[in-house]
């Protein structure tokens, strides 16, 4: 099976970063004969502030165009309206994503759809349509959302999921629901908008290779510090070379590995929530100390404990376990308070 990697900056800027970047990429496939490379660029960018760089928008198709004529480039771009599917489509472009903030919203996924379906009847040919899971954790909902573009094509082509994280985080459990509910579907790891900082990078891919994960998005930009959109998540063409070089061999599919690498994530989000109750800890004692209270509240922390028991009993916690950790998380409460 060859990977996919998709490959260009966060946004099409102008006409020269869009060459530049692509030729660069296309430098990058001579060297990597058992991958599909395509170069990507956003036009319309889905930005959370109304006033930073919004995207080149329709003008840029252009320059998309010309990669794909001129080097034999195969081109994505994100769309979000029925309106952007329609020109993306027009202009010849065989290769849309759709993006975590659109997939959030079922009605908008539909409609981009139904611009989809109502293209191909008129024009029939073969299209790849990449669906990024949603922020909101919600791996049923980005099922339904493949499964809506799927519908959609028809014969004419495929969908690949993409799995971009939740926030600056990944969410394994979302993939790995989805590589049981949907088996046929690839799936491809966004590295770049998963660790939010190019210096996570390789750790994410890596676990990509580890999982047995069918390819990549990541963002190449020629001058990443002065990109207009995401800057600190981008790499040099030549970084992304060197990444490539490091990687490990891509693993098959083995369960156990997914397993203890959504173990890790669990753990990883338990410490955190040990650390934050610390921090609020921390608080109760300055409080406690302004008004001259005793640091250990007995009936309080009896009171604590009486709740979580009877919770234990109905989440398969044995009192026992669920005593032990409360002791232990108690003292160090009180250490922090002290
Ligand atoms: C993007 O790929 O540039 C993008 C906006 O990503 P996401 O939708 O995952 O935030
Ligand atoms: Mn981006």
């Amino acid at each position: 099976m060859k990977m996919t990697y998709i490959l260009g900056p966060c946004a099409a800027e102008t006409h020269e970063q869009v060459w530049n970047t692509a030729v660069a990429i296309t430098a990058l496939k001579k060297k990597m004969d058992n991958a599909s490379i395509i170069f990507r660029a956003g036009i319309w960018k889905p930005r959370t502030n109304p006033n930073s760089f919004q995207g080149i928008g329709s003008q840029g198709l252009r320059w998309l165009q010309e990669v794909e004529e001129k080097l034999a480039l195969p081109t994505a771009t994100e769309v979000a309206t029925p309106e952007q599917m329609r020109l993306a489509l027009e202009a010849q472009l065989s290769h849309l994503w759709i993006g975590a903030r659109t997939v959030a919203n079922p009605i908008q996924v539909q409609e981009l759809a139904d611009a989809l379906n109502d293209y191909l009847r008129n024009h029939p040919r073969y299209i790849t349509i990449y669906v990024k899971n949603p922020v909101n954790e919600d791996a049923q909902l980005w099922a339904g959302n493949i499964r809506r573009m799927q519908n959609a094509l028809g014969e004419h082509g495929e969908v690949v999921a993409i799995h971009r994280g939740c926030g600056h985080r990944p969410k394994w459990e979302m993939p790995y629901f989805l590589r049981h509910e949907m088996p046929e579907v690839n799936i491809i790891l966004d590295p770049s908008h998963m660790a939010g900082c190019r210096e996570r990078i390789p750790t994410c891919c890596q676990q990509g290779q580890n999982l047995g994960l069918d390819g990549y998005m990541i963002e190449v930009h020629p001058q990443p510090d002065n990109a207009l959109s995401d800057g600190p998540q981008q790499l040099t063409p030549q970084a992304m070379e060197e990444l490539i070089g490091h990687m490990q061999a891509r693993k098959d599919y083995d369960e156990l590995i997914w397993l203890r690498t959504i173990m890790d994530e669990v753990d990883d989000e338990l410490w955190q929530v040990v650390a934050h109750r610390m921090d609020v800890s921390r608080a109760i004692g300055d409080y406690k100390k302004k008004r001259g209270m005793e640091v250990v509240q007995p009936s309080r922390y009896q009171d604590i404990l009486q709740r979580r028991l009877a919770w234990a009993n109905t989440h398969h916690l044995s009192a026992e376990c669920v005593e032990q950790m409360m002791d232990t998380i108690h003292q160090e409460s009180i250490r922090h308070q002290a």
